[in-house]
């Protein structure tokens, strides 16, 4: 399964995301602020970095543009998260390399769907839980 990289500071969030990616089967790696987010994609090579854009040390949106700057590992596919659901978040989002955009709190079946399509990999199917 691919193997997934976490970039988040919230840790609610990063282990609810994190859990849940693994019950269907991904390989997780988790970073806590973009500094160590960007370090851990050069290490652990992910398939697929989640992104929170609020982060400590180096924001998301400058943690996007170093990883697509990088040629290591700018093929890496980005989704960005933010809790902010406006049009111009997304746009920037775009604008800094990210492949991707997603609002929090996640819709897992969308956002799985949307890792998917990034991945080339059928998305795994309804879990209990889902909701949670
Ligand atoms: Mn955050």
């Amino acid at each position: 399964m691919p193997r997934i990289l976490i970039v988040e500071d919230n840790d609610l969030n990063r282990d609810m995301l994190s859990r849940r990616l693994l019950k269907r089967g991904y390989q997780v790696d988790c970073a806590v602020n973009g500094a160590e987010g960007l370090s851990m994609a050069s290490t652990t090579r992910p398939d697929l970095i989640l992104l929170d854009m609020s982060l400590p040390v180096i924001d998301g949106w400058e943690t996007a543009a170093r990883l697509k700057g990088d040629p290591d590992t700018a093929i890496i596919p980005v989704i960005a998260l933010t809790a902010h659901a406006m049009v111009p978040d997304r746009e920037r989002a775009l604008a800094a390399g990210c492949d991707d955009y997603d609002t929090k709190p996640v819709d897992l079946p969308r956002l799985l769907g949307k890792m998917a399509a990034l991945l080339g990999y059928p998305a795994p199917g309804p879990q209990s839980g889902d909701a949670a």
